[in-house]
């Protein structure tokens, strides 16, 4: 398949109106712009519809509350910022690209910028891809920065694609293998950390149950040494799919210890999770 820079088609698995559930920025109004594709597997994910690229369709979650429209699935940058514009009710809103792991496509999000100006452009992204956020750090307006606790992740696997035509425009995922052990998780982790240190971030760490609040440590020494000023989310892992919440002696603790090392830390419920929104 061709890389070159003309092909940045990435697969939108849905776009839709809604308010910001996690970090920095929770209680925004925002579009909601999902990538599909994810070669991680992280034990608490609550979107696990978004790990194969596939060929499904994707939604537009109407803002009339009619039934969502059913688009071809690989869009250009062109397309998401008019379905974003389709979705939007009201002015415009700040625009969060998430997935899936939305790094797999920094040519898309590259282009998607000028396309939905004067949308500020915010990344959520899992931080397994410290090359692919170098790509685009200058073209997004905020960073939410997820530290995966190691212990916490399952298999990496591989992204399969479906076989292109010779004029379509799909990009391929980014050639950048995502961690697959502790020592790749440590690396890409403090990469990802210089790089945010000195933008518009916030990093999150999600606790669920049967841990032990030590197994935090060394993401929050991380995250004191190299963006010390980022301010840190601790989520509670929301109860779903075999996951269960922490108990709370342990949120506490982990909260105590990351307050040991004068972070900036905050507790915060995915709360569009609470509120039974999407
Ligand atoms: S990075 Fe996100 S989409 Fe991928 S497995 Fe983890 S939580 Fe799920």
């Amino acid at each position: 398949m061709s890389t070159t820079s003309a092909r940045v088609a990435a697969p939108v698995m849905e776009v839709f109106a809604s308010f910001q559930g996690e970090g920095l920025y929770v209680g925004q109004a925002q579009v909601f712009l999902r990538l599909a594709g994810c070669p991680l597997r992280c034990a608490w994910c609550d979107t696990p519809g978004s790990w194969d690229v596939g060929e499904g369709r994707a939604a537009m979650v109407r803002k009339d509350g009619e039934p969502p429209a059913r688009e071809e699935r690989w869009a250009s940058p062109f397309q998401a910022a008019l379905w974003i514009a389709s979705v939007e009710p009201g002015e415009p809103r700040t625009v969060s690209v998430t997935g899936g792991e939305p790094l797999l496509w920094p040519g898309f999000i590259q282009a998607l910028r000028p396309m939905i100006q004067p949308r500020r452009l915010h990344l959520e992204t899992a931080g397994a891809h410290p090359e692919a956020l170098a790509r685009v750090l200058e073209h997004v307006d905020h960073v939410s920065l997820d530290l995966k606790p190691p212990a916490d992740m399952g298999e990496t696997v591989e992204i399969s694609l479906p076989e292109p035509s010779d004029d379509d425009e799909r990009a391929a995922p980014i050639d950048e293998r995502a961690p697959r052990n502790a020592e790749e998780w440590r690396l890409a982790r403090r990469r990802c950390l210089d790089l945010v240190r000195d933008v518009d971030a916030c990093a999150k760490v999600v606790v669920q149950a049967g841990r032990d609040p030590r197994d935090y440590d060394e993401l929050f020494e991380d995250l004191a040494r190299r963006a010390p000023k980022v301010p840190l989310f601790v989520a509670p892992a929301t109860p779903m799919a075999g996951c269960e919440a922490p108990e709370p002696d342990t949120l506490v603790e982990v909260v105590e210890r990351a307050r040991e090392l004068d972070l900036d830390v905050r507790v915060l419920p995915q709360m569009h999770r609470a509120m039974g929104i999407a």
